[in-house]
């Protein structure tokens, strides 16, 4: 265990304004909710939003309303390799997945398979396919290829859910992030580019799809004052623990499991609380000051010699990441980083433990069926920190280790 300055492996900050701001917020009632959705709808330039309390209840939510549009169908294809929270979603929803392998140079779906998935989806059932939708997913911030995937499902009346839950801010293009397919979410957790403690939003165009969901709107609680009162303590914790100067100590306690991932299929749905709407004022230029924080490490980072998936055009800037993937394709070299970084209070992590159909509790959910690029991204991947909390000093000892480590 280490006693000192310790990186988390992502970090958005909550700082005491923002609480206060909350706190505000429970005064000021239901119209701060409404102009966080207002502020929503104008930056997206999209017709309806919603508010919950994560981005797996979020993602729920949507692929309900989905399949009271198309109740013959009920499969969802999502990467191999992807959150954890997806898959519970998905099976929360009642709905049941299917997984496509991932290319290992993007994290985006491999295009190939996905076709190939989708054609056979509807040959096998007389030209109607069961797949109800497909989620490609900004991983990391690293954007998906929304359009080459609308491409693949054209004609085929597969709804297009963008899994923007990381990359809330980003853009590409022109063309912001969580826009692109027929309804998208972002989250407002912990690790992600923007926090209100947890939180989710949903953004579309799409009439259909946004009177199903305003129908299951009606019938989703609020938080309980006590929620709330947990709510705001655990903000207060968060403002203080997630310094690198304390992040040792909840880190040392293993009851509280960080840096964990866990499947957890069963999760509660509310509507976002008065608080957590509070805490977003402001949220426009926080994101843009954090997203150019990241930046500067990241443009550090792209221009070190790690086997990095981040590849940029020189015309270009590099992708608004949260954390920073590289690949180590030698366990060994990769388990000495892990356990320096650990022991340097570096921050390095890897990304998830396993791919989806390797995680214990759906052992039996996915059969025989492999994945191997999706397998071997999980054993290969790691993320480097990029968020605000990164000295210069921090940039410099991660560049060392893993150069030295590799012998670059
Ligand atoms: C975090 C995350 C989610 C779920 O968001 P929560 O708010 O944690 O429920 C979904 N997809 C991806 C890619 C994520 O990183």
């Amino acid at each position: 265990m280490r006693i000192g300055r310790t990186l988390s492996p992502a970090a958005a900050p909550i700082y005491i304004k923002d609480i206060l701001s909350g706190l505000k917020g429970l005064i000021k009632g239901s119209k701060e909710i409404d102009r966080f959705e207002h502020e929503l709808k104008e930056y997206y330039n999209v017709k309806h939003c919603f508010l919950v309390s994560s981005g797996k209840a979020a993602l729920t939510i949507i692929l309900r309303a989905l399949h009271e549009l198309h109740p013959d169908r009920n499969e969802v294809i999502i990467p191999a390799f992807t959150c954890y929270s997806v898959p519970s979603a998905i099976l929360k929803s009642g709905l049941k997945i299917k997984l496509c392998d991932v290319n290992p140079e993007t994290l985006d779906f491999d295009f190939y398979q996905l076709k190939k998935i989708i054609t056979q989806s509807s040959s096998d059932n007389l030209k109607k396919s069961s797949i109800l939708a497909v989620i490609p997913t900004h991983l990391f911030g690293l954007p998906s290829n929304v359009e080459q995937i609308e491409k693949i499902v054209a004609e085929h009346e597969i709804s297009i859910i963008e899994d923007a839950a990381q990359s809330m801010g980003g853009v590409l293009n022109g063309i912001k992030l969580g826009t692109q397919g027929d309804v998208g979410f972002f989250s407002l957790g912990r690790g992600k580019a923007f926090s209100t403690v947890e939180g989710g939003i949903i953004i579309t165009n799409n009439e259909g799809i946004a009177e199903r969901i305003i129908k299951q709107m009606n019938d989703i609680p609020a938080y309980k004052m006590l929620d709330v009162i947990r709510l705001v303590i655990f903000s207060i914790v968060l403002t203080i623990f997630m310094k690198p100067s304390f992040f040792w100590i909840p880190k040392s306690l293993p009851f509280l499991r960080l840096g964990q991932t866990l499947f957890e299929p069963d999760f509660l749905i509310k509507k976002i609380s008065l608080f957590q709407a509070g805490i977003t004022r402001g949220w426009q230029k926080k994101i843009k000051l954090l997203i150019e924080v990241r930046r500067e490490h990241i443009n550090s980072f792209c221009t070190n010699r790690f086997n990095s998936i981040v590849k940029i055009q020189s015309s270009k800037l590099p992708p608004s990441l949260l954390r920073f993937p590289i690949k180590i394709k030698n366990k060994k070299m990769l388990d000495t980083i892990l356990y320096k970084s650990e022991k340097r209070g570096l921050g390095i992590m890897k990304a998830y433990p396993k791919s989806i159909n390797n995680i214990k509790e759906l052992k039996d959910y996915f059969k025989s069926n492999t994945y191997p690029n999706a397998t071997m991204v999980s054993r290969q991947l790691l993320t480097l920190p990029v968020h605000h909390f990164l000295s210069f000093s921090d940039e410099i000892q991660i560049k060392l280790l893993i150069n030295n480590e590799l012998g670059l």
